[in-house]
This record gives structure tokens, C-alpha cells and sequence, in this order.
């Protein structure tokens, strides 16, 4: 057992907490979303929580945990829902959110600490110079643009952009290693697919540039449809249109909205399913004149309510926050990660919708992948048993619908990150204690690891990459 009150001492001037009921609240993320991970991931806790305030405060709290073995978790705002942020061998939860300035920012792209929450980061280059994150999750409020990179996958804006898959959509990262003497990096190119989804797993960031968009006052619009796949091909169709600017497009299979989408009950008609949209102000024309041609009901528009006081952002029914909706109104709900590759994606979602029904209610978004427009989902499942759960993800493969499985705390199982022998050795050269979140890489704790399992990743290997 590591000396905690030593390792203390040694990093007198640095915030530390050691109060139990503290540490334990910030050695939680959003794990409980899932029922699987909720059972395996109750009782996880760190020993202390350390604040750091510079780079060199990471660098000193990493050279004190390198000389006692202490593993450390990186932390932002704990909102990943995979339990990607929870200690499982204890040690140090690295807290990053005070360390959340804004350095530089210029035409097209910002320099950053990595603890900044992705809203404030969004006010500020607005503020600055008219400009915003090219996409961002929909826990923008609360979450920080270091947590996203190393756990998230893309977002709002992704219709337009991609995701952090995507080469040009992080420009630069710096990453402090875990060693005797711990090193900085900076990153570029392809060798940020080292870093971006690997869970804080071989290195800490510390400053991060991104690339900035212009921004807009965006419209929040609902648009309903009777049948979920009527809003479905409507979705599609205006994804393709080439003149009208979204940032957002969200279709939602009744009874989603009525039942959990509390805010906007009064914009939604019983049994209606929707589409959740956010439309560039100066695309609104164009869009009303594509929205009747296509038999669409514009039943909300932000910029045609009195007041918004109390009625969250479009963006925040979409993504993961469909499912925090769902969960707030019935605890029994869970849900899955989909993807439907295109150019049959549409036809892919009628089959699913088909053979699940009300089981899995329906919630998509599009996306630009690998350049063309297709669809990714996040469906609802209403939780009967692991068994069962597993049956459905079965289903959808065997559909030819890849799952990045959401209940699963590794790396490899969870389906985004692929790890290979590239990935692998980069984690020998900045971990080589295998300090940095210990057991998100199965990679690591087991020699045998086949990494030609076959399957679809999100970030692919990257032997395949360089
Ligand atoms: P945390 O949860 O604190 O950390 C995430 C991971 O990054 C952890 O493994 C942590 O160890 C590591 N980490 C954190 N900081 C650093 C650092 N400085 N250096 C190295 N590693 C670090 N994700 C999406 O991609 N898109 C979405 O639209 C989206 N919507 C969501 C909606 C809801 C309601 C919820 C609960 C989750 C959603 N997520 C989404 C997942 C999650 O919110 C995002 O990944 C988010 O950006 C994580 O940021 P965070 O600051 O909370 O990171």
C-alpha cells in the first residue's frame, strides 16, 4: 500500500483531497448509464485527488506517482459514460478542470489548456474573433475539450465535419509522460490518433489546438413527422443538400419525445417522432422552402418562441442527451452505440425499426463519414437482461451494423479505439510502468491480445494509418 500521507507531503503546493466522500465523487463518470457497468464499476475509488494548475504541476504529480507506482486516472468533467475516467486500481483521480485556459486563438484555430469547459471554450473564440469548435458533444456545458478528445468521438457539427477520427480535426496535442522524469510531446499529423480516444491511457494532455469554424446564432428547430421513417428520409435528403448550413440533424422515433423530452411536450404532437435540428440563420428560407416540399411540420423554431428561460438547447435532446432523458424519466432504460454504413444506411434503419419495434426506439444522427453523408444511432433499448441485450447487439451485426458497445469499459471491447502493436508500443515508451489509467487497455495487461480480431473500429490501428 503506497504511503499516502508521504506522497502528500511531496506534493505540498499542489491542490490535493484525500476526504473520502470527496475523492469517491470525482472518482465517478456517467458509467451508471449502463446496467452492466453500474454492477461492475459501484465501488470504484481513487485515494487521492489532485488538482493540478500548470503543466509543471502535472509533471511533478506524475514523477511523485512514477517513484511510489501510484497508478493516476486523468479527469475533466467525468461525463464519459463508459467509465473511461474511474480509477479501477485506485491511486490519484488527476483532476484537469482548473487548468482551463484559453492561450492563443487566430484565424481558424485555438490554444488551449485542457480543462476548459467546451462551452466557455465556444464563448470565448465568439467573443474573440466570431469563431467556434468545428463540432462538439452534446455535454458542451459541462464537459472539457481534454475529456472529449481523449474519450469522446464527435457531435454537434460532426453532419458537417466528422468526428476526431477525421486527420485535421485536432491540430496539435502536448502530452506529459508517465516516467522517472516525465517528458513533454507535442504531437501532429497521425500521430494524434496515439492520444485521441486512448482514455489518458498513454499520456496526459496538457495543451491542446484545435481548429475553429465561423460561428452562428444557431436556430433550434423540431421538425415532426407521423412515421419515424418519413423523418428518417427527410433527414437524409437534407443532409445532402449542399446550400443549407446545419449543424445538427437528430431524427427521434415517437413515443421519445412526448415521453422524456419534457421542455418541448408542447411543441410535440402525441405519437409524432421528430427530428431535432440546428439551422445557420441565414440558411432558415431555404430550409422552410425544402422542409414543405418534404411534408414536414415545423413545430418549434428558437427564434420564433417568446422566451427560451427553461427550454434546453436542440442539441441537448440529441446525442447521449436523448438517453439522459430517457433515464431521468425511466431508470430501467439503456441504450446502444450503432452504425449503419452507408449508402444503404437508410434502408439499414427500416430493417432495424422493423424487427425491434418499441423494444429499441429509434434515434440517429447524421453524419459526415469518410466524406459521404451517412448515419450513425444511439437507440434507446428498453432493458430486459444482459442476455437479451447481447442478443440485440447480435441482431444488429449480423445486419451488417457495427456496435460500439457502450457497456464495456475497455478500450478494445468497447469497439471505438483499435489497438495495435503501434498503439502498444507507444504506451511501452510514455507508461512504462502501465501507471496511466490501469485496465482500460486490455492490450497491455495481456501479451496474448489478438489485435486481428476483424472488427470495425471507429480509430482504426495505426499500422494502417502511417
Ligand atoms: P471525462 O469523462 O472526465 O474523461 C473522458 C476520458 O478522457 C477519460 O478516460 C479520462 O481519463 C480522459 N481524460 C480526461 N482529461 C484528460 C487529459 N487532459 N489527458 C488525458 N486523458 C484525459 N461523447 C461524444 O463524443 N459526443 C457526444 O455528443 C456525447 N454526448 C454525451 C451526452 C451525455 C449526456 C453524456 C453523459 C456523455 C456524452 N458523451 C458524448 C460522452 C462524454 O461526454 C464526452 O466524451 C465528453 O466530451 C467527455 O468530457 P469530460 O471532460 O467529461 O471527460
Amino acid at each position: 500500500m503506497p504511503d499516502y500521507q508521504r506522497i502528500k507531503k511531496e506534493l505540498e503546493g499542489i491542490a490535493v483531497e484525500d476526504n473520502p466522500a470527496l475523492v469517491r465523487q470525482k472518482s465517478r463518470d456517467f458509467y451508471w448509464y449502463s446496467p452492466i457497468l453500474k454492477a461492475q464499476l459501484d465501488n470504484v475509488t481513487a485515494d487521492l485527488v489532485v488538482t493540478p494548475k500548470t503543466e509543471e504541476e502535472v509533471i511533478r504529480t506524475l514523477k511523485v506517482a512514477y517513484a511510489h507506482d501510484v497508478p493516476v486516472t486523468p479527469r475533466g468533467a467525468g461525463t464519459g459514460n463508459y467509465g473511461q475516467a474511474m480509477p479501477l486500481s485506485g491511486g490519484i483521480v488527476l483532476n484537469l478542470a482548473a487548468m482551463n485556459r484559453i492561450k492563443e486563438i487566430h484565424p481558424g484555430r485555438v490554444i488551449c489548456e485542457p480543462g476548459i469547459v467546451i462551452a466557455e471554450l465556444d464563448r470565448q473564440t465568439k467573443a474573440h474573433s466570431g469563431q467556434e469548435l468545428r463540432f462538439h458533444p452534446s455535454t458542451a456545458q459541462m464537459a472539457t475539450i481534454g475529456g472529449f478528445i481523449a474519450g469522446g468521438s464527435g457531435g454537434v457539427g460532426s453532419i458537417t465535419w466528422g468526428g476526431l477520427r477525421d486527420l485535421g480535426n485536432i491540430l496539435r496535442l502536448r502530452v506529459v509522460t508517465m516516467e522517472a522524469e516525465p517528458r513533454t510531446l507535442d504531437l501532429t499529423g497521425w500521430d494524434l490518433t496515439k492520444v485521441s480516444h486512448a482514455y489518458g491511457t498513454n499520456g496526459i494532455i496538457t495543451e491542446i489546438e484545435m481548429p475553429l469554424a465561423p460561428a452562428y446564432d444557431w436556430i433550434d428547430v423540431l421538425v415532426g413527422y407521423d412515421d419515424f421513417m418519413d423523418a428518417v428520409r427527410f433527414s437524409d435528403a437534407l443532409a445532402k443538400c449542399n446550400g443549407i448550413l446545419v449543424k445538427e440533424i437528430a431524427p427521434i422515433a415517437a413515443p421519445i419525445p412526448q415521453d422524456y423530452f419534457t421542455r418541448h411536450k408542447p411543441y410535440i404532437r402525441q405519437g409524432q417522432s421528430i427530428v431535432a435540428l440546428m439551422i445557420a440563420p441565414h440558411s432558415m428560407d431555404p430550409f422552410v422552402a425544402f422542409t414543405m416540399q418534404q411534408k414536414g411540420e415545423i413545430t418549434f423554431r428558437s427564434d420564433k418562441v417568446e422566451s427560451m428561460k427553461g427550454i434546453p438547447h436542440a442539441y441537448e435532446l440529441a446525442w447521449n442527451h436523448t438517453t439522459l432523458r430517457a433515464l431521468k424519466v425511466d431508470p430501467s432504460i439503456t441504450y446502444l452505440q450503432v452504425q449503419y454504413p452507408g449508402p444503404d444506411h437508410v434502408a439499414k434503419v427500416q430493417k432495424m425499426v422493423e424487427i425491434f419495434g418499441d423494444e429499441v426506439p429509434g434515434h440517429l444522427e447524421f453524419i459526415r463519414f469518410d466524406g459521404q453523408i451517412q448515419c450513425s444511432g444511439l437507440p434507446l433499448v428498453r432493458y430486459t437482461s444482459e442476455a437479451r441485450l447481447e442478443e440485440i447487439i447480435r441482431i444488429h451485426q449480423d445486419h451488417g451494423c457495427p456496435i460500439f458497445n457502450p457497456h464495456r469499459y475497455t478500450l478494445e471491447e468497447g469497439g471505438m479505439k483499435q489497438t495495435d502493436a503501434v498503439q502498444l508500443a507507444f504506451k511501452k515508451e510514455t507508461d512504462p510502468k502501465g501507471l496511466l489509467n490501469p485496465g482500460k487497455m486490455i492490450a497491455w495487461d495481456d501479451p496474448n491480445f489478438d489485435f486481428k480480431s476483424g472488427k470495425n473500429y471507429l480509430f482504426p490501428g495505426l499500422a494502417a494509418l502511417m
